[in-house]
């Protein structure tokens, strides 16, 4: 499986990739994760990545693209992915199409969660109490829902357009929102 989560901050991407990766034996790539190591690691890639992400805004795209080219390289990621948090620009799915089209193979599915923006700034802050995300300020936090709803919503016609999205209601229980997620991607197995 080659899959795609998809969805504004705080809609639960994180959690749920971590799910779905175990239930197909994936790895789930995450680049928010990938760059928050390198930030920790003070790597030249998390120097470069860290002004961008407490600002709220995206990393430059030929930074974040040949991130997720070598990690998409390694091993485990032969018998499939899932990507939380790439795409985020048509320039990355453009990328992104290129890399899985080199390997022969193709996208499965883009899963997106959907939410209420109120009830995700209250997570996201919530968050900040207990994890410290130097980027979950209320300021920060609502920058980043712009720069979703500008550079990333788009995607979602794309994918459709495509015919590969599978909306899911992000809202609810952690459990529940899996439920429904592992449900519609049985559905595209099936189909
Ligand atoms: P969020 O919950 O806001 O979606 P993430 O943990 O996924 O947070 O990402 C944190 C930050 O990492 C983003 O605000 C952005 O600065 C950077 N980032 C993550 N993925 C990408 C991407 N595909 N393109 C550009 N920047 C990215």
């Amino acid at each position: 499986m080659r899959l795609i989560l998809m969805g504004p901050p705080g809609a639960g991407k994180g959690t749920q990739a971590k799910f779905v990766a175990e239930r197909y034996g994936i790895p789930a790539i995450s680049t928010g994760d990938i760059f928050r190591k390198n930030v920790s690691e003070g790597t030249e890639l998390g120097v470069k990545a860290k002004e961008y992400m407490d600002a709220g805004e995206y990393v430059p795209d030929e930074i974040t693209n040949l991130m997720v080219r070598n990690r998409i390289d390694e091993p485990d990621a032969e018998p499939g992915f899932l990507l939380d948090g790439y795409p985020r620009t048509l320039q990355q799915v453009e990328e992104l199409d290129g890399m899985i089209k080199y390997t022969g193979h193709r996208l499965d599915a883009v899963v997106c969660l959907s939410a209420d923006p109120e009830e995700l700034v209250k997570r996201l802050l919530a968050r900040a109490q207990t994890d410290g995300r130097s980027d979950d300020t209320e300021d920060v936090i609502r920058r980043r829902q712009e720069v979703y709803a500008e550079q990333t919503e788009p995607l979602i016609e794309v994918y459709r357009d495509r015919g590969l999205l599978v909306e899911v209601d992000g809202m609810g229980e952690v459990d529940e929102v899996t439920q429904r997620v592992l449900a519609a991607l049985q559905d595209v197995r099936e189909s």
